[in-house]
């Protein structure tokens, strides 16, 4: 058995995740919060043969990312399964921004490190929490090899046209200003799994893919490779999310300055934190949203009305870069759970071959699914993503 353990690591808590990988199940799944609070908390879930989780809870003091681990390492041993028995070949670490330097799933040296250290200036949230959690890892894995897998891996075949901002061009190439894209792992995880369910050659396939989930972003592409995404420099470019902006005319920022008097990290937390659908609607969650929509609150029925347009918008605009399409994915939070949203995106465009079946649309269930109807020329599908499974998948490959 071949087992891959994943981390997932932020500023003050990690989650992860142990996948073996001949069955591509998960074994264990955790989630340690709060590190350097005076409480923190771990979360760690024993997923048994029919996929139940049997959880367990604890609160207790962890002081930093090394600490975590370790407590991570006593929830195995207390709890299962056994790492001696499921030992992980590979660590796999996500990480958020890999630049134009990384393209693939990249073992970790400690110059791979300094790179990704590098680059926290276009990620400053992401990257140093990434790497903490690496430099914490190695030291509790010492002997088995780390993988990094980027965020915008899977974006790096992007052509000039698509990540070239029109800006100064000197300005740009100094301090490294492009489209990069994220949500990589789970666009790429979704094209190919609509491409396998469909039994179709994902190289002949055109397919544009919704992530939307908090963060939401769209993916059109062509033969398995991205060639156009929503999300640019940095997350924040693109769709509305549930608390930010997407694309917004870039003379706002200029205007609030000089009549606001707002500073940049004024901006900064009122386009990322305060804004979106929440800062529309005062409601973040989607489920919120669609049910105070539907019951006649203004305010709501506006923000959704706001986020589906910006989806038509991307959707239309990648339908004429793509020429031709052939699937349409929807993943993550919302993309699989709102038929709702999911509806009303693809209303009225039976002219240009997408033709929903209602009771499809409605239908729950937990896997992938088709939900056009037969006679649709475009396929749309609800694809669940699972962005652990394809680091795991990716960090195999690269040792
Ligand atoms: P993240 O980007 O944090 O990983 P997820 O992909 O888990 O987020 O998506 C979270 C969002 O999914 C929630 O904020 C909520 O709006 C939405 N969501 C979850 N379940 C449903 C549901 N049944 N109906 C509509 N929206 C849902």
């Amino acid at each position: 058995m071949t087992a891959v353990l994943v981390i997932n690591s932020g500023s003050s808590s990690f989650k992860y995740q142990l996948i073996e990988m001949d069955a591509e199940t998960t074994l264990a799944r955790g989630l340690v919060e709060s590190i350097g609070a005076d409480e923190s908390h771990i979360v760690h879930d024993v997923i048994d043969d029919d996929g139940a989780a049997e959880s367990f809870e604890q609160t207790t003091q962890i002081p930093d990312h090394t600490a975590g681990f370790t407590a991570m390492l006593d929830a195995f041993a207390d709890h299962g399964p056994s790492l001696a028995q499921h030992p992980p070949v590979a660590i796999g670490h996500r990480v958020v921004h890999g630049g134009a330097r990384f393209f693939e799933p990249t073992v970790i040296t400690n110059l791979v490190k300094i790179n990704i250290q590098d680059l926290s200036e276009l990620a400053p949230l992401h990257n140093p929490a990434n790497v903490e959690g690496i430099t914490a890892a190695q030291q509790t894995f010492g002997d088995v090899p780390h993988v990094a897998v980027f965020d915008t891996a899977f974006h790096q075949t992007l052509p000039p046209e698509a990540f070239t901002y029109a800006l100064d061009a000197d300005t740009a190439k100094r301090h490294r200003v492009r489209k990069y894209g994220f949500h990589g792992t789970s666009h790429k995880f979704v094209s190919e799994e609509a491409a396998r369910f469909l039994d179709r050659d994902n190289a002949a396939l055109n397919q544009i893919v919704l992530h939307l989930g908090n963060g939401a972003s769209m993916t059109a592409v062509r033969g398995g490779e991205s060639i156009d995404t929503s999300m640019g420099l940095t997350p924040l470019e693109g769709l509305v999310m549930g608390t930010r902006t997407g694309d917004i005319d870039p003379a706002v920022v200029f205007h609030l300055h000089r009549r606001a008097d707002m500073g940049v990290a004024e901006l900064d937390e009122l386009f990322n934190t305060k804004s979106g659908i929440y800062g529309l609607s005062g409601l973040q969650d989607m489920r919120d949203l669609t049910e105070q929509a539907n019951a006649g609150n203004e305010a709501a029925r506006t923000a959704l009305d706001v986020y589906v347009h910006r989806l038509k918008q991307y959707l239309g605009g990648y339908v004429f870069q793509l020429g031709r399409v052939d699937t349409i994915a929807f993943t993550a939070g919302i993309g699989e759970n709102s038929a709702q949203v999911r509806a009303e995106t693809l209303a009225g465009l039976e002219n240009f071959g997408v033709k929903m079946d209602a009771a499809r649309n409605e239908r729950r269930s937990r896997g992938i699914r088709v939900i056009s109807a037969d006679d649709s020329t475009v396929t749309v599908l609800v694809v669940p993503t699972n962005e652990e499974l394809e680091i795991a998948r990716q960090t195999l490959s690269a040792v």
